[in-house]
């Protein structure tokens, strides 16, 4: 079964055992649970998609070992095409679901240990590299979605991982055996992690020798035993169950984020791809930040609806030919293409590493997550701006449906006779689902500090920027011989 249907993606989670808990309580069926709901239906339309003809191209790639057609989240990039089309998909997938769709953070993995578990080899002789493809494998052939586990909680920041007072705040191995290890720690922030049939966990800072404990990466089962889930919550959450139609804004679709924890797991060798190795850390967190950076092409997806929504509102309102509101769109615009620029650029502008797979221009990917820790706050607050204080002093759909009040919301929120009150009140909802509500936590703060905060992209930045060039450059024009 290379590839699944969005059913088929469903039913697999079904047949997961997960140790899940929210508001205080065990879930026990996961894919059902209101709350939960539409992020799972944001990461089944990476599963419906690929079998659209029309996005095929983008959705869908060959396997680079098997040959088979297998989902483009489980790929290793072998071409710039390879890396052009996955920017073009998250763009695409943005745009589709208005959220984060949750699956990006393991095909990063994936790709990441496909470079370094190659590196560690050819240094060091270890097997990592063939462990990684026969687990590759089985993601492909079973067309699973990972979750991509990097963020520790890491404690007192002034510390490194060794030196913490509780030291499980970085994932470590406490035990090692004849047939594999065990790990205890946790990762925070977990994009999609009960969406997920696996989790890959790499580690989050660059380490020293000291650190060695800590220097582990492995894939497991998301329901392995000592696996524990604890949801996240989201601004406006509770709307979800509410049973209405319009106040979450979207009906369909969002993003979910969980602290897993794992309590002295047992992972058997054959999943663990670094072991120890603290001098390929900073290797592996740099690619996979780089792959993720880039994975930021869905904010413009998410850019397109809310440029789309604030248009509608302006219409709805009779502002559209109003020269500022003209010009705010037209900005929201320009950000939103300046950011597709980032994304298109990094991937056109990759490289082939000596493990065969592309990597993205890594100084491009971070220069376009900086610019995606800025544009949206500015897109938002347009939206803002056109839509109107009513986005968040608008009562309820109960209160529209009421025969009481009903009658009033319809007679005082109107505005052109062709426009109906309920469709603007939900393009009103849409708009504080994006900039406000639960999707605000994709569009706005996963924008600052998913895949890295801003910091850790200047950083970056600073690393990657040839100065000699710069300043050679400059020296030559003005006749300054060294
Ligand atoms: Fe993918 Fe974007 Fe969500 Fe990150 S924020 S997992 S890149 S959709
Ligand atoms: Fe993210």
């Amino acid at each position: 079964m290379p590839m699944m249907t969005a059913k088929e993606y469903e039913e697999s989670l079904r047949k997961l055992n997960l140790v899940v808990y929210m508001f205080g309580e065990r879930i026990k069926n996961v894919v059902d649970n209101p709350i939960l709901r539409p992020s799972l239906n944001a990461v089944a339309k990476t599963y419906e998609l690929a079998h659209v003809p029309e996005h095929e191209d983008l959705m869908t790639a060959t396997s680079h070992l098997t040959g088979k057609k297998i989902n483009r989240f489980t790929h290793i990039h072998q071409s710039t095409t390879d890396l052009v089309k996955k920017s073009k998909m998250g763009r695409l997938l943005g745009r589709k679901t208005g959220c984060c769709f949750q699956r990006c953070v393991g095909m990063d993995s994936l790709n990441a240990l496909s470079i370094v578990t190659h590196a560690i080899d050819a240094k060091k002789g270890t097997p990592y590299n063939k462990r990684f493809l026969k687990f590759l494998e089985h993601v492909q052939e079973n067309d699973l979605t990972c979750d991509g586990a990097m963020t520790d909680p890491k404690g007192d920041r002034s510390l490194p991982p060794h030196k913490q007072v509780d030291p499980d705040l970085y994932v470590h191995v406490v035990e090692e055996r004849k047939d594999g290890i065990v790990v205890r720690g946790a990762k925070a922030h977990q994009t999609g992690a009960t969406n997920s049939h696996e989790i890959i966990v790499m580690p989050t800072v660059a380490m020293k020798e000291e650190d060695a404990d800590y220097a582990v990466s492995f894939a497991l089962p998301s329901d392995a035993e000592g696996i524990y889930y604890i949801m996240g919550r989201q601004s406006c959450d509770t709307r979800k169950l509410e049973g209405g139609k319009m106040d979450q804004g979207n009906l369909y679709y969002g993003g979910q984020e969980a602290l897993v924890v794992f309590d002295n797991v047992f992972v058997p060798w054959d999943r663990v791809f670094m072991y120890k190795d603290y001098e390929f850390v900073g290797q592996l967190v740099e690619s996979f930040a780089a792959y993720h950076r880039q994975s930021y092409a869905c904010k413009v997806g998410v850019g397109d609806v809310i440029i789309g929504a604030s248009q509608t509102i302006a219409e709805y309102n009779g502002a559209e030919k109003a020269s500022h509101i003209k010009d705010k769109i037209i900005e929201m615009n320009h950000l939103n293409e300046t950011l597709y620029c980032g994304c298109i650029s990094c991937a056109s502008e990759g490289h082939k590493t000596s493990s065969g797979t592309y990597l993205v221009n890594i100084l491009l990917a971070n220069i376009h997550k900086q610019n995606v820790t800025r544009f949206p706050f500015e897109i938002s607050r347009l939206a803002q701006d056109i839509a109107g204080g009513l986005m968040v002093t608008l009562p309820s759909e109960k209160d529209l449906e009421s025969p009481e009040t009903g009658k009033w919301i319809e007679k005082y929120y109107k505005t052109r006779p062709d426009v109906k009150t309920r469709d603007r009140m939900r393009i009103l909802r849409l708009i504080e689902n994006l900039t406000l509500g639960t999707a605000a936590v994709g569009y706005l703060t996963e924008s600052m500090h998913g895949a890295g905060s801003p910091q850790a992209q200047r950083i970056m930045i600073a690393r990657n920027v040839n100065m000699e060039e710069k300043k050679k450059a400059a020296k030559t024009l003005c006749g300054i011989t060294d």
